[in-house]
């Protein structure tokens, strides 16, 4: 024997969104006054109602393991969630609570995937798509979408992408990172090829409650019976609930793929942690309204980069309509020069943004689209308006 590592293994790419955040956060700590559109995170502090539900949990001793697929109780809200929100019908028999929406994603993919079989996942995509279903021996296919469309998979591509191993389709709305959201129509036809095609769609709806304009999240399953039976439904509560420590993810799918989910997990990780899973139990049940307020910041938010970022020269973006990203196109920067040093790609510009601009980006070659920058602003305005004032000094000084 060697002591070689797992081919596999060794193959996945570190997170490049939590390395970036890693060294912002670094800087800071150094006493570097570092802008961080980097993080995929709210800044807002998980609810009073909802700690306060965990705290509670801990004092009563909620602290030992729960059954390894979450909780009844909340099952039972996730249920309530997904019949009030999302218009679909899933038993408590049909959900699992897992360690965060990576988790649910991890345990979808070692349910359903064998060796060989393709994913199709529409670029630009979140960059932990393609390493999951590498490490399950599945084959990532990326579909590359346009600017033209919105960064939407067509009809046309999903359908001319489909082969006889194609298993799934990975379908996020709104998107990490181009903040776009499908309407219902262009679900409807997208079900239709699905279903023709009995392939399974996972829906990765994790922003499903930031949407803006006006315009509301349409889960794909819930189209009708047959895509209801080639979905499975991931979500959590990291986002619109601001706990992305706490790690609580779920998926709603058919009780077959639930309950081998449900063994895949109770070998890996058990339960979600008890106390979480209490707070969740909160979040989902409790009052919603910091879930809107903080809807409503980012919205004001999202109106202030729009405005700051129409006025720089070189870069190109659409409004993002959902999430909290901005998904800019570099490409004209690339082959300028700043000190008489030619900038060669989105890396460079995000090292010289982060070392000399001290704002910290998230350069997109991971992400699909190697001349695309995202901006998260899931930040205070105060620090929007001084990280775009760096931005456009940047772009001033360019060549
Ligand atoms: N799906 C998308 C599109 C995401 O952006 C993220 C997190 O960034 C997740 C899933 C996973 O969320 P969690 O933090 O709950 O694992």
């Amino acid at each position: 024997m060697s002591l070689e590592l797992s081919k596999k293994a060794i193959q996945v790419k570190p997170s490049s969104t939590l390395a970036i955040t890693a060294k912002a956060k670094e800087m800071k700590a150094s006493g570097i006054d570092v802008i961080g559109f980097g993080a995929g995170e709210p800044d807002f502090n998980t609810p009073d109602n909802i700690c306060e539900a965990a705290c509670k949990a801990i004092k009563e001793g909620f602290t030992k393991y729960t059954p390894a697929s979450g909780t009844n109780e909340l099952k039972e809200a996730i249920s309530n969630k997904f019949k009030k929100f999302n218009d679909l019908d899933y038993g408590i028999n049909q959900i699992v609570v897992s360690n965060g929406g990576k988790h649910s994603l991890t345990n979808i993919f070692q349910a359903i995937i064998n060796p060989g079989d393709e994913v199709i996942i529409p670029a630009p995509y979140w960059l932990t798509y393609p390493e999951i279903v590498k490490l399950v021996d599945g084959v990532p296919v990326i579909v590359e979408t346009s600017k033209n469309t919105g960064f939407k998979l067509t009809p046309k591509q999903l359908s001319d992408a489909i082969t006889p191993k194609t298993k799934a389709l990975i379908l996020n709305t709104p998107s990490n990172p181009t903040g776009m959201i499908y309407s219902r129509d262009e679900l409807t036809e997208i079900a239709k090829i699905v279903v023709d095609n009995d392939i399974y769609v996972v829906a990765d709806e994790m922003y499903e409650n930031l949407t803006y304009n006006g315009l509301n999240h349409v889960s794909i399953a819930s189209l009708g019976e047959d895509i209801y039976k080639h979905t499975i439904t991931c979500s959590g509560l990291s986002k619109a609930f601001s706990m992305t420590g706490w790690r609580i993810g779920y998926t709603g799918s058919s009780v077959e793929i639930a309950k081998v989910m449900g063994s895949v997990q109770s070998h890996e990780t058990s339960n979600p942690n008890s106390v979480a899973q209490k707070a969740a139990l909160e979040a989902l049940n409790g009052p919603w309204t910091d879930v809107d307020s903080m809807k409503e910041a980012f919205d004001r938010r999202r109106k202030l980069m729009f405005d700051r970022l129409s006025q720089m020269p070189y870069i190109e973006f659409i409004e993002p309509e959902g999430a909290f990203y901005y998904f800019v196109d570099f490409g004209d920067v690339i082959g300028k020069s700043l000190n008489g040093k030619t900038i060669d790609s989105t890396i460079d510009i995000g090292q010289i943004l982060l070392e000399d601009y001290h704002i910290a980006v998230v350069p997109c070659p991971d992400f699909g689209f190697p001349t695309y920058i995202r901006f998260s602003y899931a930040i205070s305005d105060e620090m929007i308006n001084k990280g775009m004032d760096r931005l456009e000094k940047f772009l001033g000084d360019i060549n």
